[in-house]
């Protein structure tokens, strides 16, 4: 083989070689998207987090808080991404993981069972708080996609917990 044939079979392998290993990389990542989002999907714990935010091979985008820690945007983050994979414990999980020994009544309100719905949605102790923030983002969400499509989409109080938790700009 000539110096300029053996050049052309390096080239050639090289591209070869390149072009192998993206398409396993694909592959992949194609294979571990999707066993993901199964995943997401039979487990109740993740019940508020929004897998269409999902991207392979990045970081949730909750965790794109330019901060340092103790900054209150990086105290954000850690509560969302708690609240979205099921770890932040509210009294509905104190209730379940005592077997029953501690109440699982809001301790603010006492009038309903502290769980991530209760505390985002419906509770009434924190409806000052929360619908200060919440009509600023529907109305800026509902003058994006129309006021129908926001009745669609938010239909129900889990929809809108996961926006509130699990909102990407
Ligand atoms: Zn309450």
């Amino acid at each position: 083989m000539g110096c300029q044939a053996s050049l052309n079979y390096k080239r050639t392998h090289q591209r070869k070689l390149e072009h192998w290993k993206n398409t396993i990389k694909i592959k992949v990542d194609k294979f571990w998207n999707e066993k993901t989002l199964a995943d997401v999907e039979n487990k109740s714990s993740l019940t508020f987090l929004n897998t269409s935010n999902l991207e392979p091979n990045k970081p949730h985008h909750v965790w794109n808080v330019k901060t340092t820690p103790n900054d209150l945007n990086y105290l954000k983050a850690i509560i969302k991404a708690r609240v979205m994979t099921g770890t932040y414990i509210l009294q509905a999980d104190k209730y379940k993981f005592t077997h029953y020994n501690v109440e699982a009544t809001c301790q603010l309100c006492c009038s309903g069972n502290e769980d991530v719905i209760h505390f985002l949605t419906t509770c009434p102790i924190l409806s000052t708080t929360r619908e200060k923030y919440f009509s600023e983002i529907r109305e800026i969400i509902t003058y994006e996609i129309t006021a129908e499509k926001w009745n669609n989409v938010f239909k129900n109080k889990t929809a809108i917990s996961q926006l509130i938790v699990d909102y990407k700009i």
